[in-house]
């Protein structure tokens, strides 16, 4: 497996993951547009797909489905991974410039045994399995990388760069913290700082009550449009309840955010 490698940009001091590697992965979306109702529901092809278990690296975990007997989520390591286990993160110097090897981990949640299975779609079982999955995984990288970044994320279609049709969210696990989480955590400081309060809180107390852009709203979670969205259709969703991580998520949160 060839290592990869991240290196800083000096003029923004933001880290950028080289892994050339990753350009021979398969892209499974060939269309212009995608045929969905033409998805088979098994594909001999697809590594994700129940009964290709071969052509997986290993499973990591693997989570039941709602009779017990099947499973409906597993978690893999990524074939064509932007980061390794293998190394530390010592940065390296060149000239002036500095850099580290591609440490980290870089793994796949399958979310379903079908190949045509969406989340949009599923039951609000399914669906919690999933969080469940990620609450699990997530609990169990944080015991071995306490010092490290994880983020969870999902690709959804060929434009949001997803080589894959098969239902699935990615993990990675990183030694730096990227820009964009960068300035909204020293912004949340400095808001602390000028006004005593979580600036997260304040925007659903507002939002809450304005209801202009709540899109959906339980117990749990605020689903709402941003006030200064940067894409269509931008929506985040809030937890009502303070909390500093993921990791603390309750079962009842699980659910409600399924
Ligand atoms: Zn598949
Ligand atoms: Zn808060």
């Amino acid at each position: 497996m060839s290592m990869s490698e991240i290196r800083q940009d000096k003029t923004t001091g933001q880290w950028v993951i080289f892994a050339t590697h990753r350009g021979e992965r398969p892209h499974q979306f060939r269309q212009e547009t995608e045929e969905e109702d033409k998805v088979p529901q098994q594909d001999p092809k697809c590594p994700f797909c129940a009964g290709n278990e071969s052509m997986l690296p290993h499973i990591i975990l693997e989570m039941p489905d709602k009779t017990g007997i099947g499973w409906q989520t597993r978690v893999v390591p990524n074939k064509f991974p932007a980061l390794t286990p293998e190394g530390d993160t010592t940065r390296t110097s060149d000239g002036i410039y500095l850099g580290m090897p591609g440490y980290g981990r870089h793994e796949v949640i399958i979310e379903s045994p079908y190949h045509n299975s969406q989340i949009a779609t599923m039951d609000v079982d399914g669906v919690c399995t999933i969080i469940e999955t990620y609450h699990r995984r997530f609990t169990e990288l944080m015991e071995t990388h306490e010092n490290m970044m994880i983020i969870m994320f999902r690709n959804h279609g060929a434009h949001a760069g997803a080589s894959l049709i098969h239902p699935h969210s990615q993990i990675i696990v990183t030694g730096m913290v990227p820009n964009y989480i960068r300035w909204r955590e020293q912004e949340a400081q400095r808001y602390f700082d000028l006004w005593g309060r979580c600036v997260y809180c304040d925007i659903m107390e507002f939002e809450m009550q304005d209801r202009r852009r709540v899109v959906f709203e339980n117990p749990s979670f605020l689903a709402v449009v941003p006030y200064a969205a940067e894409v269509p259709f931008e929506v985040w969703i809030l937890p009502k309840q303070h909390q500093a991580s993921f990791g603390q998520i309750s079962d009842r949160e699980k659910l409600d955010l399924a």
